[in-house]
């Protein structure tokens, strides 16, 4: 299901521009437009799901898939574990940041992070 409003699934549609790293039959990734750090990419499945809230047990291959792709795609921009490393994001309602309503996970790296986050 796509949505016509979702500016998420519009991307996936090509019918707006983006940055993309990395496309599959599940998900895509491509460069956050206001990146907060060096490297800060979204991994975006193609199924509009409007939140973490809304992925049921039933899509838990798709959330793994989401995961896998985060760390792939991680790697492939040089975060290794061994090196900077890099944090995954996943915002979960307009209260802690959450801005556009399609499930989507940052990868964020390349300067120091502090913990816990802002
Ligand atoms: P969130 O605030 O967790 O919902 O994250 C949404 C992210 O989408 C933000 O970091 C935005 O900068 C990013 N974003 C919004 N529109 C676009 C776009 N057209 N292309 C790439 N990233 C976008």
């Amino acid at each position: 299901m796509t949505q016509a409003d979702c500016i998420f699934c519009r991307i996936i549609a090509g019918e707006l521009p983006s940055r993309m790293v990395h496309q599959d039959e599940v998900c895509v990734a491509f460069h956050d437009i206001n990146p907060q750090a060096p490297v800060h990419i979204l991994v975006v499945p193609r199924e509009h799901v409007a939140s973490l809230d809304e992925a049921t047990f039933e899509r838990r291959e798709l959330l793994g898939h989401l995961l896998l792709t985060a760390a792939r795609v991680a790697n492939a921009e040089g975060l290794t574990r061994k090196s900077s490393g890099y944090r995954t994001v996943i915002n979960t309602g307009a209260g802690v940041g959450q801005s556009v309503f399609h499930l989507h996970l940052h990868v964020l790296g390349g300067r120091p992070m502090s913990w816990p986050p802002g």
